[in-house]
């Protein structure tokens, strides 16, 4: 029998009972001043934790909706964008770019590193014609943070309209929307939100709403024109997932209550365990050290271990969900989330367990260094 079903992973996340609970309610109908209070109550939750007084859009479907939503709104066809590849995520911009017709220009970096600011600056030089710049907050599949904050700076004071992919970290990291002059920002319900997937959201400055108004690409469910205008009735254009919205602020509620503040600070903490964790089982950490993400660890095996086997184990034996490596990182990292309903007890019980099965792997360490150190972070 299972005897528990933890997510240490980079979405879905760990959900707390209350939110479980608000989503077993009885359905409403959505054209209801009811709902319009939920929703209203959601969008002032998630522009605090935005920290923008931006429009936000709900849409109703997984994060990559949005980022779908992101381009066809804001480029036409024959449009150029810069995208920056430096993970899966980095690619899935440039991936929806093409399929709309839009020339990319990619910054490719090397995967575990941070792209840098400067770079960024370089091409918007080289390419006036940079309609808009895709990046990545949290590079969900290397554990790789991008200081948003020193783009924003290269990006503001030029035409290109900055588009942030905070899905992963949302509500984990630090993302000063307004204070930073980020035009867009999407994310999901699933990961720092701590709900069910099925949400996406998308916050639209003046500068972007301009640029959506002349965008000459066909959409239709995401035409950020109509949400835009059923947002100011308080409704949204199409039936939206009524129980994950009233959750949902529900969710951000007690964010809110936590502050968003201390929730950073113990989501460094949990990583920061993880780490120290990680090195004292004589592991290494994969992402360049001046880049490592709160949201998740990565972490490279020797060789000889496979990553895939070990999310295996600790997932069918002992009910512990982690993530592995994607591409050309399968079976040689794991990646450990640090977002989600979770407290040291979580991480420690994940620690303990990869303990147990590195052993079993064969890997050669003095048993329960790796939760010791995890410890004396907790108790620092
Ligand atoms: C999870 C995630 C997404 C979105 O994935 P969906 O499966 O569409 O929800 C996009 N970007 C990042 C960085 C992510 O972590």
């Amino acid at each position: 029998m299972m005897k528990r079903n933890l997510l240490l992973t980079p979405g879905p996340t760990q959900i707390p009972p209350e939110i479980c609970a608000a989503l077993g309610r009885p359905i409403i109908h959505h054209r209801t001043p009811q709902f319009q209070d939920n929703l209203r109550g959601a969008i002032e939750g998630l522009q605090y934790v935005f920290q923008t007084n931006n429009d936000i859009y709900v849409l109703t479907c997984s994060g990559t909706g949005a980022m779908e939503a992101a381009v066809s709104n804001l480029l036409s066809p024959g449009d150029k964008a810069l995208t920056v590849e430096g993970g899966k995520f980095g690619e899935r911009w440039t991936e929806l770019c093409r399929s709309y017709g839009v020339k990319t220009e990619v910054l490719e970096v090397v995967w575990g590193k941070a792209v840098q600011a400067n770079e960024i600056k370089k091409r918007l030089n080289a390419n006036e014609d940079i309609k808009a710049v895709f990046i990545t907050q949290c590079e969900t599949s290397t554990g790789v943070t991008t200081d948003v904050e020193a783009v924003a700076r290269v990006v503001r004071d030029t035409r290109a309209i900055l588009v942030v992919d905070a899905i992963s970290s949302l509500g984990v990291t630090d993302l000063k929307t307004d204070r930073w002059g980020v035009d867009v920002v999407v994310s999901a319900s699933h990961k720092g939100l701590v709900l069910p997937p099925g949400l996406a959201f998308i916050s639209v400055n003046e500068k972007t709403l301009q640029r959506i108004a002349q965008s000459k690409n066909a959409r239709y469910y995401f035409d950020l024109r109509k949400a835009k205008e059923a947002l100011e009735d308080m409704d949204t254009p199409f039936t939206p997932a009524i129980g994950i919205v009233i959750a949902l602020n529900e969710s951000l509620r007690r964010i809110k209550a936590q502050g968003l503040e201390n929730l950073l600070t113990h989501y460094a903490r949990l990583a920061q365990a993880t780490r120290q964790a990680a090195l004292a089982l004589g592991l290494s950490l994969f992402p360049d050290e001046s880049a490592m993400s709160n949201v998740l660890t990565a972490i490279s095996l020797p060789v000889g271990i496979d990553g895939g086997e070990i999310v295996k184990i600790m997932r069918d034996t002992y009910g512990i969900s982690i993530a592995g490596g994607q591409d050309s990182l399968k079976g040689k990292i794991i990646r450990i989330a640090h977002m989600g309903c979770l407290d040291e007890y979580d991480i420690l019980t994940g620690i303990s367990c990869l303990e147990k099965v590195l052993t079993q792997l064969g890997h050669q360490f003095t048993c329960g260094v790796g939760v010791a150190a995890a410890q004396k972070t907790f108790n620092t």
